[in-house]
């Protein structure tokens, strides 16, 4: 799932292309893409493109006449750039959005279909789509220990929740544990005032590592290659590989649809967590379904 480093270059990429543009066209070839009915999704047509931004792990296209576009990608949405009235590509093609400057495609892999398009007016119909996870990169020491430490949950978890951190999943979230040199399995409330700074640390530095590399790879180009398994991550999608830092064989906990990858030397001091106990606990401190993750909670 494209995660907050991987949407901040989508962000900037689009900015160069459609900020400013006008949205001439929509063509959804997917019946299960869009899920808001008022405003119709058509009205958008018209619209000039005023801001870009990023809730959550959403991309957020702001019209004018306080119209916002809200676009989840969830784990294979993919978008493409292509010249004036491009086609859509046959099975993984969802819609295309016309623009007077060019086409943005989204496209998704696979046969579930997930990738999710809203049209919705105003702030407040926006801010219900924002599950209220403090932004990494904005908040500081304090109020990420504040957001860190309002559950008790482990630290893969608590990461990965979009209702305490905001754009951070599974991906990412290995890669900081393992920067920080904690265990995916720790309990957020049991850290010690050092171990969060560390964390807190790891956090910005991990995500603005990866945006700055995002950038230098794509330059003026389109992002094409987004993805969850990077060749330069240090522990996700390592399973067995050297750690880059102690060479120690990268582990792995399998839980429901994905797995937790860590350094057991860097982060559990030599400790094996790969067995069924272990991977008990973090899977009883797992939402049971991604969705249940992403709603937005009524109340605090
Ligand atoms: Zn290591």
């Amino acid at each position: 799932m494209p995660e907050l480093p991987d949407i901040a270059i989508y962000l900037e990429a689009l900015e160069r292309r459609i900020l400013g543009a006008e949205i001439t066209g929509l063509r959804i070839a997917s019946p299960f893409l869009v899920r808001s009915v008022d405003p119709p999704i058509k009205s958008a047509v018209g619209h000039r493109v005023e801001s870009l931004r990023r809730i959550g792990k959403r991309i957020v296209i702001g019209l004018d006449g306080e119209l916002f576009l809200v676009l989840h990608l969830m784990i294979a949405g993919r978008l493409q750039w292509a010249g004036a009235g491009a086609p859509l590509p046959g099975k993984k093609g969802l819609a295309a959005l016309d623009f007077d400057t060019g086409t943005l495609i989204l496209t998704e892999m696979g046969s579930k279909k997930r990738a999710s398009l809203h049209l919705v007016c105003g702030a407040a119909a926006l801010d219900e789509h924002d599950p209220g996870g403090v932004e990494p990169l904005e908040v500081d020491r304090d109020g990420f220990a504040a957001a860190l430490q309002a559950e008790n949950h482990t630290l893969k978890r608590a990461l990965t929740d979009p209702h305490l951190f905001s754009g951070i999943g599974n991906a990412y979230s290995d890669e900081i544990l393992h920067a920080a040199k904690l265990s995916p399995i720790a309990l957020s409330q049991r850290l010690n005032e050092d171990e969060i700074t560390r964390l807190f640390e790891a956090t910005r530095s991990t995500l603005l590592a990866w945006i700055e590399r995002g950038r230098t790879e794509v330059g003026d180009r389109w992002p094409t290659k987004v993805s969850a398994f990077r060749a330069a991550m240090a522990a996700h999608g390592k399973y067995g590989k050297p750690c880059p830092v102690c060479a120690t064989p990268i582990q792995r906990i399998v839980h429901a649809a994905n797995e937790t990858n860590y350094c057991p030397r860097c982060q559990t001091g030599g400790k094996l967590l790969a067995d069924r106990a272990l991977s008990q606990v973090l899977k009883s401190d797992w939402p049971k379904t991604i969705d249940e993750l992403e709603r937005k909670r009524g109340s605090p």
